[in-house]
């Protein structure tokens, strides 16, 4: 049963793109944690970010481009994570993802948290850390008040 696990954990395909101070952390986690692993970049100097014992692989190309996506095997990709610096083309490549490609789960990065909800009722799955942010800092604080009261 564990070797199965096993097995089916290595067999799920996630594509990150964007090889910045997120999906480079991202895809050293997803590494370690034995999934195949392709990155995406325009920038060949962020791939310096990967460490050492990444297993994955690398495209360095513009994601916007659909080439990039289809030398990535889009089609045959589980996740897909839109983690570039710019969140139209995080949204633009959730979108082909999602609805060209059918990838059953697909997150874009999100800066702008005003935008979220209409992204989310389009059915794009958002990640805002500026909203995660805040509410690890309010729960940091506000636990530190309580500790402070008691
Ligand atoms: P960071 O903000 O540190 O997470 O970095 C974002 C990363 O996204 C950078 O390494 C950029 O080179 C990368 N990036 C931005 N736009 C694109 C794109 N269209 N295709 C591929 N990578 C991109």
């Amino acid at each position: 049963m564990k070797a199965m696990e096993n097995n089916q954990a290595r067999d799920e395909y996630i594509i990150i793109v964007g090889c910045g101070r997120l999906g480079s952390h991202l895809a050293r986690l997803l590494s370690k944690a034995r999934k195949s692993v392709v990155v995406i970049d325009k920038n060949e100097y962020a791939f310096h970010r990967l460490s050492e014992d990444y297993s994955g692989f690398t495209i360095e190309a513009d994601a916007i481009e659909i080439d990039t996506l289809l030398r990535a095997k889009i089609h045959k990709a589980d996740v897909v994570v839109a983690t570039t610096n710019d969140d139209n083309t995080n949204v633009m490549i959730a979108q082909v993802a999602k609805t060209i490609y059918h990838v059953p789960k697909v997150v874009a990065r999100l800066f702008e948290p005003s935008r979220q909800l209409v992204y989310e009722e389009l059915g794009i799955e958002t990640l805002c850390p500026t909203i995660l942010s805040a509410e690890a800092l309010k729960n940091y604080i506000m636990g530190k008040e309580t500790e402070e009261l008691e």
